[in-house]
């Protein structure tokens, strides 16, 4: 298959069949990867940075490698993948989309970045995301956003929205998120894309930069469920270099996937979570969910509601949590070590202090220095036992919600995101109402526990939405059988994969 506007439309794991059927090379992949890039960033923007000439090297590694030492490989490699710029890149710049970090070109490779070069799969380039990961639009990066290939007056989510942008636009076949309350899941709903945050500590957060260190997972962004499992096996499992990292092999999660597509759910327990939904969700999303959970019904499974009781807290304690580790991990950009650094203007005192304060003032977003200042107040003597030890309360009462829904059931599913993609501006101004978009993505983050979201179809408005599935804490594997059970029944009721209805202008004229 020569022709690029074809090869880029299959699934990663298409591509990695055809590499090793040596109908294409993984040169051949990166080339086509690259000319989508260049056609569709003016409309769409998701990256910050292109290392095409990196990518064809590490291409040409791959395709210069015997059948054998092909063969020992996982089954992508060869195959290229999109980062999220919050994760190193050893020789490519590393910003947050932050102007704090404007030029540092990281001297080390995030653990996820080595494991992927040890598979072989070439790095196309960093995507965009609000700044440090604080938001859920893209609006706050210091770049300018990424726009929503469905419409690109409308956001593609956040903080993820580069990762997501360019896998549902064909730029990437694959990309790694980082997920702290929903910045893999919600964009994935918005995108059209398949999104998971593995179990805290499941994939090492070695190298990922730190925005709230207790909920912060890495994780991956595709097309299809197996996709991602495939993908999460390669990053996940044990690592030393991270004292939060289980010691343990990564979960059997392609099997799981493969068992999935076969669409037998006898003997699965699916808890519908009672609190979330209703109020608040877009009519269209509520429909769709529904829609997708009589299909799991029709698999198999049986469906009961459970209630999780104290999630209608989980988003006030979540920023209270997030943002008092927010302003402790972002002490360190501070005009010394990394990127920026602005001295003060002539007749101020040229003091560490002064410079400190002069760096921070010009180098963080609004958003970020609304969230430094709420968990520096959180944290202070005098508030501490009221804000941050109620928070962690709550979060420990939400844990249990969890660990006795999951005595009823195997999984929970709910809605991803309350609403499909908004248009640019519509929540800027009111910070409450931008947050509110994380309500069925953050009980995940405070638990720790497994979550992926998978397309569900699209709205009345023609969007997608998504529906997510939760696991049990280091059961990965259980919730990519229903995600990908549930995938194959919606491509038979949709007539193929929901990006067959995404109008791709800058695909047209891609020729052989
Ligand atoms: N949107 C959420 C926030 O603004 C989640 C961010 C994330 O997961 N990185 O905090």
């Amino acid at each position: 298959m020569t022709n690029t506007s074809n090869v880029v439309q299959l699934s990663a794991t298409q591509m990695a069949e055809e590499l090793r059927n040596g109908e294409v090379s993984s040169r051949e992949l990166v080339d086509a990867h690259l000319d989508v890039i260049e056609q569709a960033e003016p409309s769409i923007h998701a990256f910050l940075q292109i290392a095409g000439e990196q990518a064809r090297e590490q291409a040409d590694a791959f395709d210069a490698l015997s059948a054998d030492d092909k063969q020992a490989l996982p089954e992508l490699a060869g195959v290229p993948i999109a980062i999220k710029d919050m994760i190193v890149t050893k020789g490519i710049e590393t910003t947050a989309a932050s102007k704090i970090l404007q030029g540092w070109i990281p001297p080390y490779d995030a653990t996820v970045i080595e494991r992927l070069k040890a598979a072989h799969m070439p790095i196309l380039g960093k995507t965009n995301l609000d700044e440090f990961a604080q938001g859920s639009s893209t609006e706050h990066s210091a770049y300018g956003p990424t726009r929503n290939p469905w419409d690109t007056a409308r956001v593609p989510g956040g903080s993820g929205g580069g990762s997501a942008s360019a896998v549902a636009a064909f730029e990437a076949p694959l990309a790694l998120g980082t997920d702290t309350g929903g910045s893999i899941r919600q964009p994935g709903a918005l995108t059209g894309t398949v999104g998971v945050k593995p179990t805290y500590g499941g994939v090492s957060r070695y190298g990922a930069i730190a925005m709230a260190s207790s909920l912060d997972q890495i994780g991956p962004v595709t097309r299809t469920v197996l996709d991602s499992a495939l993908l999460q096996e390669i990053i996940g499992g044990h690592d030393p270099k991270d004292s939060t990292s289980i010691p343990a092999p990564a979960r059997p999660m392609a099997a799981a996937a493969r068992e999935g597509a076969t669409r037998d759910l006898k003997g699965m327990k699916v808890g519908l979570i009672k609190e979330i939904g209703g109020e608040g969700f877009q009519p269209g999303v509520e429909a769709r969910f529904r829609e997708a959970v009589a299909q799991l019904e029709a698999m198999g499974a049986e469906v009961v509601e459970v209630s999780c009781p104290h999630f209608p807290y989980a988003l006030g304690a979540y920023y209270i949590i997030m943002p008092s580790e927010v302003s402790s991990n972002l002490a360190r950009y501070d005009g010394m070590r990394y990127g920026l650094r602005v001295m003060p203007p002539a007749g101020v005192p040229q003091t560490a202090a002064n410079m400190m304060a002069y760096t921070r003032e010009a180098g963080f977003g609004d958003e970020v220095k609304r969230r430094i200042i709420l968990g520096t107040y959180a944290l202070s003597a005098g508030y501490y036992d009221a804000w941050y030890g109620s928070a962690q309360k709550v979060r420990t009462l939400i844990i249990e919600d969890f660990n006795r829904a999951f005595e009823q059931v195997d999984v929970l599913v709910s809605p991803t995101s309350p609403s499909t993609a908004f248009k640019f501006g519509e929540k800027m101004d009111d910070p409450m109402s931008m947050y509110m978009n994380d309500i069925a993505t953050i009980p995940a983050n405070l638990a720790g526990v497994p979550a992926l979201s998978i397309p569900a179809g699209l709205s009345d408005d023609g969007l997608p939405t998504g529906i997510q599935f939760i696991a049990p804490q280091q059961r990965d594997e259980v919730m990519y059988k229903p995600a990908a059970a549930l995938e194959a029944a919606l491509e038979e009721q949709w007539h193929g994969p929901i990006w067959q209805s995404l109008n791709t202008p800058w695909l047209e004229g891609l020729g052989a």
